[in-house]
């Protein structure tokens, strides 16, 4: 197969040095553009101070306190990165680039208290998601 692998991209503006960003719906969005209804579907980052993961949605107090304990985990050692934002990059690192969803009946398949996050690292920001859908099914 030649042609080139369908893409949503999601823009993202980040509004602040380090923020855990719920882009849910924008996802869904995505996911109705592509035309899915059965699959899995490739979220991809393409930065290095911003990552991809999924966790709870419910609580607001849970995206500051998993913001708040990534930056306590940065260890004090001198980092040499000129540009003086290795701790955005650990960061990302630590987290990933990507997840893999189930795509259910045309919606993303999450648990319950499940939402997509993106956490910025690095911000204030205008990122992108990239979505590919695989293995979809009309
Ligand atoms: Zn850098």
């Amino acid at each position: 197969m030649t042609s080139p692998l369908a893409r949503a991209t999601l823009q993202v503006d980040t509004r602040a040095q380090a923020e855990v960003l719920d882009i849910t719906p924008q996802v869904e969005e995505a996911v109705r553009e592509l035309g899915m209804n059965q699959g899995v579907v490739l979220l991809y980052c393409p930065h290095t101070t911003c990552a991809l993961t999924v966790n709870e949605v419910a609580d607001p107090d849970v995206r500051d306190d998993v913001r708040r304990a990534l930056w306590a985990l940065v260890p004090a050692i001198r980092f040499r990165h000129i540009e003086g934002n290795s701790p955005a990059h650990l960061l990302a690192a630590m987290l990933g680039p990507s997840l893999l969803l189930p795509v259910e009946g045309g919606k993303l398949a999450l648990g319950t208290w499940q939402g997509v996050y993106l956490c910025e690292f690095d911000g204030p920001r205008s990122r992108q998601v990239w979505v590919y859908p695989l293995a979809a099914s009309p």
